[in-house]
């Protein structure tokens, strides 16, 4: 089984190379940003309180985001793996995911981290503000906001899997396909 964690700062791609992973690899995604904005759109209750934080720019309490994973993973008993893009976010989150995996018996078998700088991150948000509807993505400060988020509470996250040899990086810049022949390369001398 391959489980795969999919790392970097807001903007950096990891949405658009998920959905390659997933094809080639055949895994079950799953985007706590996604699971949000559907819950969002559907007015739930957890959507409603989610709302207030992704509104600012803020990490949605560690809580939400672990049951919602939890009930993700409870739910696809017969996946032949995950790709978790845009999750763990903070340490927290990083040993609730190890703690629900072990109880299950299937490990992260690694997690790649896409490098992209702070100047190009805030550029490629704002343009695709302009097209994808999030509010999130058209306002700069907002985008600082969830930028100092990254830096401050999920970059701790790479360590936690350094610590398990289990983080490699890569550079998130240049053409869509290159960046992803660089992550497959590295997924394929994962253990499975
Ligand atoms: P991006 O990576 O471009 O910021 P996402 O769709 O991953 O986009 O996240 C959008 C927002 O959803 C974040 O700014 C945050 O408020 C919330 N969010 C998503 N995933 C998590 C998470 N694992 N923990 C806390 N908040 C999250």
């Amino acid at each position: 089984m391959l489980n795969l964690v999919l790392f970097g700062p807001p903007g950096a791609g990891k949405g658009t190379q998920s959905q390659k992973l997933i094809d080639k690899y055949q895994l079950i995604h799953l985007s706590t940003g996604d699971l949000l904005r559907s819950q969002i759109a559907d007015k739930t209750e957890l959507g409603l309180k989610a709302q207030e934080y992704m509104n600012k720019g803020e990490l949605v309490p560690d809580a939400v985001v672990i049951g919602m994973i939890a009930d993700k993973i409870k739910g696809n008993p017969a996946a032949k793996g995950f790709i978790f893009d845009g999750f763990p976010r903070t340490v927290a989150q990083a040993e609730a995911l190890d703690k629900m995996l072990n109880d299950n018996k299937i490990p992260i078998s690694g997690m790649v981290a896409l490098e992209v700088d702070e100047a190009e991150l805030t550029q490629r948000i704002l343009l695709r503000g302009q097209t994808s509807g999030r509010a999130d993505d058209q306002d700069e400060s907002l985008v600082k906001k969830r930028v100092s988020e990254y830096n401050t509470k999920t970059k701790p996250v790479a360590d936690f899997y350094t610590t398990q040899k289990k983080f490699t990086s890569i550079n998130g810049i240049g053409e869509i396909e290159e960046i992803f022949t660089n992550i497959c390369k590295v997924v394929d001398k994962l253990p499975q």
